[in-house]
């Protein structure tokens, strides 16, 4: 399986970290090693001072696909989740200086956090209309809502699949809004869709 990850799909974010807003979204990539493996702590990596949650909501594919058109991305999937985009924000800021890619700073080991719990689309009232956010230490440090994407979920599955066969198992992480910041070590990251709790996951 792999990742696929959108930046800047948040007006606020996007404000935040002084980004212009892009024309297409942004995509890159995480590999499965990047998935933090169930009940560990996050261990915050040695190359990075500056580590960053991300929390974003994410879509798993169910059926495989290629250029999916837009009004047809709903049958791709069911599943909606949350979880991490751990980013080493001063790795990534000296790559993205250097024009290279974001790959060391976005796709090393436990970078990827995907909640365990999964919520059926069938579940949600309006996938576009959905709250989520983040607790650090009991604390709301990020809140979020699908209907500030910049690209929603259909139009997402739709550009990505112009360029990557999407296949079963696959995961979306959608972007991040506002709020993003450091973590350290023995924080209690928690993440919420509405009022459910999703994953809670420790740093070390
Ligand atoms: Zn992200």
């Amino acid at each position: 399986m792999k990742i696929i990850c959108i930046g800047r799909n948040y007006t606020d974010h996007i404000s935040e970290l002084k980004n212009e807003k892009p024309e297409a979204p942004v995509i890159f990539l995480k590999p499965d090693t990047s998935i933090l493996l169930k009940k560990q702590p996050f261990f915050i990596p040695d190359f990075s001072e500056e580590v960053h949650y991300e929390v974003e909501v994410l879509i798993k594919i169910k059926r495989v696909g290629k250029h999916i058109q837009e009004k047809f991305a709903h049958k791709y999937y069911d599943e909606v989740g949350l979880g991490i985009d751990f980013t080493a924000r001063d790795l990534q800021q000296k790559l993205k200086e250097k024009g290279l890619p974001w790959e060391k700073a976005k796709a090393f080991d436990g970078a990827a956090v995907v909640g365990e719990k999964w919520l059926t689309k069938d579940s949600i009232a309006d996938i576009n209309m959905l709250n989520f956010s983040l607790e650090k230490n009991g604390e709301t440090v990020q809140k979020g809502n699908t209907a500030l994407m910049l690209w929603k979920i259909d139009e997402l599955i739709a550009y990505i699949s112009q360029f990557f066969t999407l296949k079963i198992g696959d995961i979306i992480f959608t972007g991040t809004p506002a709020g993003v910041g450091k973590v350290a070590v023995n924080d209690r990251l928690t993440g919420f869709i509405e009022e459910q709790q999703i994953f809670s996951i420790q740093t070390k």
